[in-house]
């Protein structure tokens, strides 16, 4: 009965925000969750969608469900966003969109997907990567396994280790990537590095599932962003890509976002789509209507898209100002010659910054920074006026 539950352990990256909450220390600073925050550190709603959410309220539209699929013109967006309108992959309507609840929802239905259909595949995760990953397949009854990725000597890409371990995977496993922006290290492979990937992924006969979560939020432009997930398709390979509008338009409780599957016909793309349906319908039934409708708005509007786009830009520049900043602190404090610069080469909103779990233990407990254990700091949840504080911090943590 309800007496034999036992308590489950706090999320490792909700649970930090959970903590701050508790924390009454003024200088207390919240680096845990990947959320974008002014410079007064107040959460931000993009001004085009406020725009967009008015013309809604105006049109008066009404509240009936959506179809399981999700709304049309929403699902028409997200993949014209993501390849590009006149991508051959649209125009041969080879691709399967179901709007899904936000980035998590949509991997959560694709794993629904590969283990229905694949069953026994393994799914490859990039070692290390964002926590969710692992609960999302461990809960869809998918196995995974990890692929090397970030190597703590140089702080940056162990691409011949990627390489290899990808090479190594079983035959037709599913190699799980981040589009840009990798999640938590801040490190993508090159534009040379992600065809090599191509490379070895084809010849594998494995499948590409890319997890876009920051598309236009890592470099400011949404084509850039966009460009590893091209570079497959423009192979004819066939992909899985769950995308969220989570960061890049701000809708984090909205839910809205979608899983995309690439195919080699017209054909297969429908039966996909009407299996993903299936799979979709006993599980939440239909997707919200609220945030594919301010998408649909944003994108389908030039005027407005052009508004986003300008927000992005605005909003990618100010966490790139604070990196530097950062950096710039961390430089003149130190006085051990420790090269900071991996900072500047890190891309996103985050920052990995080698700090083991007792060092990030440090921060929270004697600076009152928080930050998830694998010493991962959201510098979305920084401003400028705070870095010389954060600097301190990771200072006395880092040498002590
Ligand atoms: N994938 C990655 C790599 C992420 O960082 C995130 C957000 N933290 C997500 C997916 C999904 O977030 P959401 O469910 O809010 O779209």
């Amino acid at each position: 009965r309800f007496e034999g539950i036992a308590m489950a352990p706090p999320d490792p990256i909700l649970g930090v925000s959970e903590a701050f909450r508790a924390d009454t220390d003024e200088k207390k600073l919240n680096l845990g969750v990947g959320a974008y925050r002014t410079e007064e550190l107040h959460p931000y709603v993009l001004k085009v969608v406020k725009k967009a959410e008015q013309l809604m309220l105006e049109r008066g539209e009404n509240k009936e469900y959506l179809p399981i699929e999700g709304l049309a013109a929403f699902n028409k967006a997200t993949a014209e966003l993501l390849l590009g309108a006149d991508n051959p992959v649209i125009k041969e309507s080879r691709i399967a969109t179901v709007q899904g609840l936000s980035g998590t929802g949509s991997l959560r239905l694709a794993a629904a997907l590969v283990e229905r259909y694949f069953p026994g595949s393994k799914v490859l995760l990039s070692s290390p990567t964002w926590g969710n990953h692992k609960n999302i397949f461990n809960d869809a009854g998918v196995p995974w396994s990890e692929y090397r990725y970030y190597d703590p000597k140089t702080v940056g890409l162990d691409f011949e280790g990627m390489i290899a371990d990808i090479k190594a995977a079983p035959d037709g496993s599913f190699i799980l990537l981040h589009g840009c922006a990798h999640n938590p290290t801040g490190i993508d492979p090159t534009p040379e590095q992600w065809e090599k990937i191509a490379d070895v992924i084809h010849e594998k006969n494995h499948i590409a599932f890319f997890d876009v979560a920051y598309q236009g939020f890592a470099s400011g432009s949404l084509d850039e962003d966009a460009s590893s997930v091209r570079l497959f398709a423009a192979r004819g390979m066939e992909l899985i890509v769950a995308q969220s509008y989570s960061k890049n338009l701000g809708l984090y409780a909205e839910r809205i976002g979608a899983i995309n599957v690439v195919c080699s016909s017209a054909e297969a793309a429908s039966r996909v789509k009407s299996q993903l349906k299936r799979l979709a319908r006993p599980m939440y039934s239909n997707p919200p209507v609220h945030g594919a409708r301010v998408v649909a708005n944003v994108v389908g509007d030039p005027a407005l898209f052009g508004e986003w786009k300008a927000e992005m830009e605005m909003m990618a520049g100010r966490i790139k100002n604070v990196r530097q900043k950062l950096y710039d602190s961390l430089m003149a404090k130190d006085k051990s010659g420790k090269d900071w610069s991996f900072i500047l080469k890190q891309i996103g909103m985050f920052s990995f910054t080698g700090l083991n779990k007792a060092q990030s233990d440090n921060m929270t407990n004697k600076w009152h920074v928080y930050m998830t254990k694998d010493g991962r700091i959201s510098l979305a949840g920084l401003s400028l006026a705070k870095c010389e504080y954060l600097a301190d911090a990771i200072m006395d943590s880092y040498h002590n």
